[in-house]
């Protein structure tokens, strides 16, 4: 009758245990430090996997934020041609969504027109289509 009886609680024991990978020694599944060695056998899965998710999640979203503030698509030659008609009111600037410059270029005629034509060299190096 005893042998039977450890014939089946040794499946059980195996289920909740495993053997540590540093001395060999059998310890409790859950274990994260060998009882007898004293070293760390398992990472803290449970604690570190959520937080991970989390910071995925916010690099997304400022991902999106710096889509919305920068890499917007802008077409050379519009920007070229708002710059050389329109350029010491600022508007290639409008144009770049650059609201701030542009007002500063509306007041000042392009910055006494050396803002706009430095703008306008500038752009005639860019590809096209360019991002800001
Ligand atoms: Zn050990």
């Amino acid at each position: 009758m005893s042998g039977s009886n450890l014939g089946a609680t040794k499946p059980n024991l195996s289920d909740q245990t495993k053997f540590c990978k540093h001395c060999g020694e059998r310890i409790h599944l859950k274990a994260v430090i060998c009882n007898k060695c004293g070293l760390q056998v398992e990472e803290l899965n449970g604690g570190s996997s959520q937080p991970q998710i989390v910071i995925n999640n916010s690099n997304m979203n400022t991902n999106i934020n710096n889509n919305g503030g920068y890499g917007n698509k802008k077409d050379k030659w519009i920007s070229v041609l708002l710059c050389f008609f329109l350029g010491v009111f600022g508007v290639h600037r409008f144009y770049e969504g650059k609201i701030g410059t542009g007002i500063l270029y509306l007041f000042t005629f392009g910055l006494m027109g050396i803002g706009t034509f430095v703008d306008f060299i500038i752009l005639l190096f860019k590809p096209n289509p360019y991002y800001v």
